[in-house]
């Protein structure tokens, strides 16, 4: 890879360089080197506990970490760079995380309102976004609580595309949603990734999800990054017995013999 002016590689929106994170003295990830290409989906995944949600939330300066660098197409995440960095991220929390006073429409356009765009483009953006995620706009007059689990989740992916950011982070974005509901949304959301070529990081502890969406995953266990790659070289080459045990723990549905 060609280094860039800053010194880092060329093709990574977010980098970590030796970054920790320690919650009273107990390491919720330990010091960890991970590079997440642009234009790509990155899946982290690991058992409950592992350190995914700290790993997300470090990339999006949401926590600091207690030691080592966080670097953002190049730029390191800090006090001074965070609020214009924070704008090239689109986070989508678990459950949705919309205000739950404020319609969807105000929830969508928080930001733009905040940032004093114009009427005219803020309307012309939330037409592009409806279309985009298959809301009907009649339901952006609602309150979060008279919408469904999946009309909520598109109303998010709405409001995190808004500002058009460089990366997309989500946090089991579909894990409260009842299977159906959940697969149409896959799908939905994997057509929406492909066409917007947006960097897209997103935390899941389904192994069958991961495989659907991630270029690339990163396989966590116990605040370590314990394999990062494609879907094939996990399942080929395991790094550690943990991979291929992990694989195995995920169970396809498998008729009785005999049945
Ligand atoms: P995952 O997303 O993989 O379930 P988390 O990143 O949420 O895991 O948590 C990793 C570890 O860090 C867990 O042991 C969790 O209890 C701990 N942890 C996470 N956030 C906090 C916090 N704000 N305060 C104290 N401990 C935390």
């Amino acid at each position: 890879m060609m280094p860039s002016r800053f010194g880092k590689p060329s093709g990574a929106m977010i980098q970590l360089q030796g970054v920790c994170k320690d919650y009273s003295g107990v390491a919720a990830l330990h010091p960890t080197d991970l590079s997440v290409s642009a234009g790509q989906t990155t899946v982290l995944i690991g058992p409950s506990g592992c350190g995914k949600s700290t790993l997300l939330h470090l990339m999006a300066g949401l926590v600091d970490p207690t030691a080592g660098t966080v670097y953002f197409d190049g730029q390191a995440l800090s006090p001074r760079t965070i609020r214009p960095l924070r704008r090239r991220m689109g986070y989508v929390i678990q459950g949705g995380g919309l205000f739950p006073h404020l319609t969807a429409r105000r929830n969508v356009t928080l930001m733009a309102r905040y940032l004093r765009w114009e009427r005219r483009q803020i309307e012309a953006r939330l037409d592009a976004m409806l279309a985009l995620v298959g809301l009907d706009a009649g339901l952006l007059d609602r309150h979060p609580g008279r919408l469904s689990g999946g009309q909520q989740q598109r109303v998010s992916l709405m409001r995190a595309l808004f500002l058009d950011p460089d990366v997309l982070l989500l946090d089991e974005p579909l894990g409260a949603l009842d299977p159906m509901i959940r697969y149409e949304l896959q799908e939905e959301l994997r057509g929406i990734f492909r066409k917007l070529h947006k960097t897209v990081i997103m935390v899941t502890h389904d192994m069958a999800e991961a495989a659907f969406f991630g270029d690339t995953i990163v396989l966590l266990k116990a605040g370590r990054t314990i394999q990062h790659g494609t879907l094939k070289s996990l399942v080929r080459q395991p790094a550690d017995p943990f991979v291929t045990a992990f694989f195995r723990a995920q169970r396809t549905v498998a008729l009785p013999k005999g049945a």
